[in-house]
C-alpha cells in the first residue's frame, strides 16, 4: 500500500482541513487552536515531523495558532535534554509557537482538582487492586470485565484515600484512582480507566511536590481544554480513546470543549520509528547518539545535511487520512535530492584520489579557472578553482583496460577535466603489487575552459582537484541502518548484522573553497552526491557526511510500478 498522494495543481483538502474549514464557516469557532504534544522522553523523528507540520500548518493556513506542549506526566522517563532538543528541532523545521509553549505539568493542580470533582460526583474511586489484578479484571475484547471489589467505596472514603495518595502515604503502585464508567463496555478504554498512579519520584519541573501523577488519558484532553485547543489532532491509535476523551470533557467543568481527530501515522519502510527502539539504539551504543546521521530523528537528518525544507516537502506529500500505509524510504531520499538538486551549490571533491601528473604543464605554475556554482541557476554565480601540474582524480574514473562504453580515463584516452582542459593519459605507474598509483598525462593548452577550438569532442568529463591546493578531508558514507525488509521491526533488531553501516573514507581531497563550509550548507560534489560538513569536524581537516547519493532509486521504483 502506498501512503503518498501525488501532488496535483488543486490539492484536495484532507478531512482535517475540511473539518476546520466547516467549523470556521459555521461559526463554531472564530479561530482554531492546535497543539503539538510531544512527551519529552526522546528526540523527535520524521514521524513527528508529519504531526508538527500538520498542526502548525493548519494553524498557519487558517489564521489560528499552534501550541507546543510538553506532555510531561511521567517523570520516570523524561528529561530536560529532550525538552531542549525538541524545541530546537521544531524551530529548525520552521515552526513558530511564539509565546505558546506549555507543559502538561503546569496543570497538575487543576487536574487534581478535576480528579476530586469526579470522586465527589461518584464518578471515580480509589482501587486497591494491583496492576496485574486490574488487568485480570479488565476482561478481553470478547469478554466483559468484572467490577473491582473496591468499586463501591463511599465518596468520603475515596476522597480520604485520594488525599492520602497525594500526600505520599502509600507505596508506589499500591493504589490507583479510576474513573467509574462501565466494566462491560465494548470499548476497553471505558472499563474504569486509571486516572492517577502513585509514583513518589521527583519531576523535572514540579520537583517533589507530587507523589501521584495523572495518566495520559486523564491529562491530555483536560490540558487541551485548559489551553483552549479546538482541534486535537493525533494518530489513529488513539481512535479508541476518543469516547473516553469525550467522557472527561462531558463530565468535568472544563473551560472549553476540544474535539479529537485521528489521522494515519507515518510508517517508513525499513525504518524504525518507535521511540522505545530508538532509545535502545542510543543507550546500547549501536549509534553514536540521537543525532547519529543514520538515525531517522530530526537531529540525525540535520546532521546528515538534510535541509528542513526537504523534510517539509516530504511530509506535505503524505496523505492525511484514516488509512495506515507504509511509505518507502526512497521517497524521502527523493525529496531530499529534489530539493538539493535545485538549491545545493556544486563543488568538486575526490573521494578516492588517484594522482595525475600533467607532464607538459610547467612545474611551479598554477592558474585560477572559472567554475559555475550551479548549472541550472546563473544567480548562484561562479567561483575560481586552482589548477596545477599535479591533480587528483577519482580512482573509479580510470580503467587500465576499459570496455568501449567507459568514457573516462584509460591509457591513450582523452577526457575533459571539468572547467579545465582536455587531458590524455600517456602512462600508468604501478607499485610492486601491480596497483595503479599514478597516471601520467598531457594536456592541450588550447582547450582551456573545456572546449577544443578545432571542434574535437570528448565523451567524458571528470572532476578533479589540484593536489597542491586541495584540502584533505574524511568522508562518511551512510547506508540505511536497516536495509532488509524487516527494517528493524523484529524483537532482536539490535543484533541485525546490517547495523553500523557507515563507510568511513580517509584521505579524500576537496577543493579549497570547502575550507569554510558549514553544516547548513549542503553541497553537491559533482558526480558523487550531496555532502555537508559534520558539526564535529576540525577547521583544518573537515569531515563530511554524505546526505544522499546522486542516484535516484525512487525514480526506478516508480518506473517499474
Ligand atoms: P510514545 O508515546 O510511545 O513515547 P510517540 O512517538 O507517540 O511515542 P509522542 O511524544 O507521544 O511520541 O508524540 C507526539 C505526537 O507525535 C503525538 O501526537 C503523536 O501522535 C505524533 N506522532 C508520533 N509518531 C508519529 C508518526 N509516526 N507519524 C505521525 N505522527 C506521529
Ligand atoms: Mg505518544
Amino acid at each position: 500500500m502506498n501512503d503518498i498522494e501525488e501532488q496535483s495543481e488543486e490539492k484536495q483538502l484532507d478531512f482535517i482541513r475540511e473539518q476546520i474549514q466547516a467549523d470556521l464557516k459555521s461559526g463554531k469557532h472564530d479561530k482554531i487552536v492546535t497543539r503539538f504534544p510531544p512527551e519529552p522522553n526522546g528526540y523527535l523523528h520524521i514521524g513527528h515531523a508529519k504531526s508538527i507540520c500538520l498542526n502548525f500548518g493548519v494553524a498557519d493556513e487558517f489564521g489560528g495558532e499552534c501550541h507546543l506542549r510538553f506532555d510531561d506526566t511521567n517523570p520516570a522517563k523524561e528529561d530536560q535534554e529532550f525538552v531542549d532538543a525538541i524545541q530546537r528541532d521544531v524551530e529548525w523545521l520552521g515552526c513558530d509557537w511564539g509565546e505558546k509553549i506549555y507543559y502538561a505539568s503546569d496543570n497538575f493542580d487543576q487536574l487534581y482538582a478535576y480528579a476530586e470533582h469526579l470522586v465527589e460526583a461518584g464518578k471515580a474511586y480509589v482501587d486497591d487492586l494491583n496492576t496485574e489484578q486490574i488487568r485480570e479484571y479488565r476482561g478481553t475484547l470478547t469478554e466483559p470485565g468484572k467490577n473491582s471489589p473496591y468499586r463501591d467505596r463511599a465518596i468520603e472514603e475515596n476522597l480520604d484515600l485520594l488525599r492520602r495518595m497525594k500526600a505520599g502515604e502509600f507505596e508506589d503502585g499500591s493504589r490507583v484512582l479510576r474513573a467509574k464508567i462501565d466494566m462491560a463496555s465494548g470499548n476497553i478504554n471505558l472499563r474504569d480507566p486509571v486516572l492517577y498512579r502513585i509514583l513518589r519520584a521527583p519531576h523535572p519541573r514540579t520537583g517533589d511536590s507530587w507523589k501521584i501523577y495523572p495518566t495520559y488519558d486523564f491529562a491530555h484532553g483536560q490540558t487541551d481544554a485548559i489551553e483552549g485547543i479546538t482541534h486535537s489532532l493525533c494518530t489513529l491509535e488513539f481512535e479508541d480513546h476518543r469516547p473516553l476523551y469525550d467522557w472527561f470533557i462531558e463530565n468535568l467543568p472544563v473551560p472549553s470543549k476540544p474535539k479529537q481527530y485521528e489521522f494515519s501515522r507515518l510508517n517508513l519502510g525499513n525504518t524504525v520509528l518507535s521511540k522505545r527502539r530508538l532509545t535502545q539504539l542510543v543507550t546500547e551504543a549501536k549509534v553514536s547518539g540521537w543525532d547519529d546521521p543514520r538515525m531517522p530523528t530530526v537531529s540525525g537528518l540535520r546532521r546528515r545535511g538534510v535541509p528542513p525544507e526537504a523534510i517539509r516537502d516530504f511530509v506535505s506529500r503524505l496523505a492525511i487520512s484514516k488509512t495506515e500505509g507504509v511509505v518507502e524510504a526512497a521517497m524521502l531520499d527523493h525529496c531530499i535530492r529534489d530539493y538539493l538538486n535545485e538549491h545545493a551549490v556544486r563543488r568538486m571533491g575526490v573521494l578516492r584520489p588517484l594522482k595525475v601528473v600533467i607532464e607538459n604543464y610547467p612545474e611551479g605554475k598554477s592558474e585560477e579557472l572559472i567554475a559555475v556554482n550551479h548549472p541550472g541557476n546563473e544567480e548562484a554565480g561562479t567561483r575560481m578553482v586552482p589548477f596545477s601540474r599535479e591533480i587528483y582524480v577519482e580512482r573509479d574514473d580510470f580503467m587500465e583496460d576499459p570496455p568501449k562504453k567507459f568514457f573516462r580515463l584509460g591509457p591513450g584516452r582523452e577526457v575533459r577535466l571539468r572547467f579545465a582542459y582536455f587531458i590524455t593519459c600517456t602512462d600508468v605507474i604501478k607499485d610492486e603489487d601491480g596497483e595503479v598509483v599514478e597516471l601520467r598525462c598531457t594536456y592541450d593548452p588550447e582547450t582551456r575552459g573545456g572546449n577544443a577550438p578545432d571542434g574535437r569532442k570528448v565523451r567524458g568529463t571528470i572532476h578533479w582537484v589540484s593536489a597542491d591546493h586541495a584540502i584533505p578531508a574524511d568522508i562518511n558514507l551512510y547506508e540505511p541502518l536497516f536495509d532488509d525488509p524487516d527494517g528493524g521491526h523484529s524483537e532482536n533488531f539490535l543484533e541485525n548484522p546490517n547495523l553500523g553501516s557507515v563507510e568511513h573514507l580517509t584521505g579524500c581531497m576537496v577543493e579549497p573553497s570547502m575550507a569554510n563550509s558549514t553544516i547548513e550548507a549542503t553541497v553537491q560534489f559533482e558526480r558523487t552526491g550531496y555532502f555537508s560538513r559534520d558539526e564535529d569536524s576540525d577547521e583544518g581537516h573537515p569531515v563530511f557526511n554524505r546526505t544522499v547519493a546522486l542516484r535516484d532509486s525512487w525514480a526506478k521504483v516508480r518506473k517499474k510500478s
